[in-house]
């Protein structure tokens, strides 16, 4: 039996840098990506608009107190109201706007996983935390198993769910004719991934998650991750040999019958650590978390 203080104290680690990361707000950018199209930055997880007379579509709505300033960015683009919001997956950084929205008239979509997990409360075994389940105004009205299509001001956007790699509810979204793709969580741009374990989510998942994306690129993709700034699949292409080539190191150690301390102490990640390590997930909890997902110890 592993020690559960310690991971308990790993993940009040995570935990004070999620706050943390939540807590600086620069502010709302956007960034045109095609007419009728743009992307959203700021605090929480990255935002994509589909905005024209049809009304818009936003993919994620951050946190509630973004709302406004996510109502005034789409009027900025010349959006009518907010019509629909595609939830990526369950994270409160990615549906925290979701009852402001719903309860103005919004139709709120999801992975039915994503339903349920809002739905209920949710407690996480290594965090240590419960994350309360959310008012019936913000839960998803439509859900899909497999995906769906929406058909909006011009626009093909097809909505498709991908084995667990986050959580077990993740979507991507693919813009057809924009040749855009919003990855959710499934991609973090320049920093280590926050891996739900509890949520289903897997290592072995996101690489799998990323390989699916890589399929619908080409050179001129540009990519939405969940966190990090816009991307490319050249970009894509070294965060899916990252976490391979991360996994594999830390698969041989288990495989040696190291212990996580032990696998931390070798620092697997050594070589990408000055790319990916100075986000908000630190190596060695990045390292505690693929091991986590390796041997499903608690
Ligand atoms: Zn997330």
């Amino acid at each position: 039996m592993r020690c559960i203080g310690t991971l308990g104290s790993l993940f009040a680690t995570i935990a004070l840098a999620l706050t943390a990361h939540a807590q600086a707000d620069p502010g709302l950018q956007s960034e045109v990506l095609a007419p009728g199209l743009a992307m959203l930055v700021g605090r929480g997880g990255n935002i994509a608009v589909v905005h024209g007379a049809d009304g818009s579509l936003l993919v994620d709505d951050q946190y509630a107190p973004a709302t406004p300033q996510i109502r005034a960015a789409v009027a900025a683009l010349g959006g009518a109201e907010i019509r629909f919001v595609l939830n990526t997956h369950w994270h409160g950084d990615h549906t925290g706007g979701n009852e402001n929205l719903g309860k103005a008239g919004a139709v709120i979509v999801a992975h039915a996983n994503v339903h349920k997990r809002l739905s209920e409360d949710q407690w996480n075994p290594l965090r240590q935390t419960t994350t309360k389940a959310s008012p019936p105004a913000a839960l998803p009205v439509v859900t899909f198993e497999d995906g769906l299509r929406f058909h909006l001001n011009g626009h093909v956007i097809d909505v498709v769910h991908v084995d667990p790699a986050h959580t077990d509810g993740d979507a991507i979204v693919i813009f057809r004719g924009a040749n855009v793709i919003h990855l959710g969580d499934t991609y973090f741009n320049g920093l280590y991934p926050y891996i739900d374990v509890a949520s289903g989510g897997s290592i072995d998942g996101m690489i799998a998650a990323a390989d699916r994306a890589l399929a619908l690129t080409d050179a001129k993709t540009r990519i939405i991750p969940g966190h990090g700034p816009l991307s490319n699949a050249a970009e894509l292409r070294s965060y899916r040999d990252m976490l391979a080539t991360i996994r594999s190191a830390i698969q041989q150690q288990i495989d040696a019958g190291r212990s996580v301390d032990d696998v931390v102490a070798a620092r697997p990640t050594r070589d990408f650590d000055p790319k990916w390590g100075g986000g908000f997930l630190s190596p060695e909890v990045f390292t505690r978390i693929v091991y986590t997902s390796l041997t499903g110890s608690r």
